[in-house]
């Protein structure tokens, strides 16, 4: 029904599912790695009314992707949507700290002159860096933390500072994964795929099954099938409201 970050263009079957995405779902938020990808995707993706794109540099990419820097800038000037950015804070990717939280800042600088974009943040590892930058750049928009998978204190900060979860069947798996969606205010959660690098007993998870996480609402919200599905509608609506869309 709905799925909030999902890396579309990269499925191995992204055109045979487009059609499937679009009637399946009601919007679909198809984040990209770098501005160039987005404008590719754009082009592609362009007559499926149900299926947006969102302009991003991967913080595990951006090492490769840094002189896109400016494309990026003036991609964001284009559009409502911005992601998949953020930081990344594990060893692997130790290197371009500095490079990452840079480029993020000047993403959330950008988002902030724009009046506000809907921005899908990365964060791993990487919480209190990205939670005083949003707190820095507090009207930089609508942010959405994608997968929040830090510590509890994090998440309440990041509630405080009016942050969005997108959360995602495999964190439905993981008692570490429910412990946290069942902090997050319900007004303040919608549906991901995350596809196809989250997956779930080895599946990938398609756009269209982002809405499993709903049996898991079902429990910790103690409401039907019925009431779980408006509220995210609600939710969905509230997000684009702030926005021109
Ligand atoms: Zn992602």
């Amino acid at each position: 029904m709905i799925d909030m970050h999902t890396h579309l263009d990269l499925y191995p079957d992204a055109l045979k599912i487009l059609d499937k995405v679009n009637k399946d779902n009601l919007f679909t938020l198809a984040v990209t790695t770098s501005p160039r990808a987005w404008i590719a995707t754009s082009k592609v993706f362009e007559k499926y009314k149900n299926i947006h794109v969102s302009v991003g540099l991967h913080p595990e990419i951006v090492e490769a992707k840094a002189n896109e820097l400016d494309l990026l800038i003036d991609c964001i000037k284009t559009t409502n949507f911005v992601g998949e950015v953020g930081i990344d804070g594990s060893n692997r990717f130790s290197k371009s700290l500095l490079l990452q939280t840079s480029i993020f800042e000047r993403v959330l600088q950008e988002c902030e002159s724009q009046n506000g974009k809907i921005i899908s943040i990365h964060s791993r590892g990487a919480e209190s860096t990205v939670l005083n930058l949003l707190s820095k750049y507090s009207n930089c928009g609508t942010p959405i933390l994608h997968w929040f998978t830090g510590k509890v204190g994090e998440l309440e900060n990041a509630i405080e500072l009016d942050c969005w979860f997108s959360i995602n069947p495999a964190m439905c798996n993981t008692q570490k994964g429910l412990s946290l969606i069942a902090k997050i205010p319900k007004n303040r959660i919608l549906p991901e795929s995350d596809g196809p690098f989250a997956t779930v007993k080895n599946n990938t998870i398609y756009p269209w099954e982002a809405i499993n996480i709903v049996s898991t609402l079902e429990k910790i919200w103690q409401c039907n099938y019925t009431d779980v599905i408006l509220q995210l509608k609600i939710n969905l609506n509230t997000i684009l409201e702030a926005t021109d869309e």
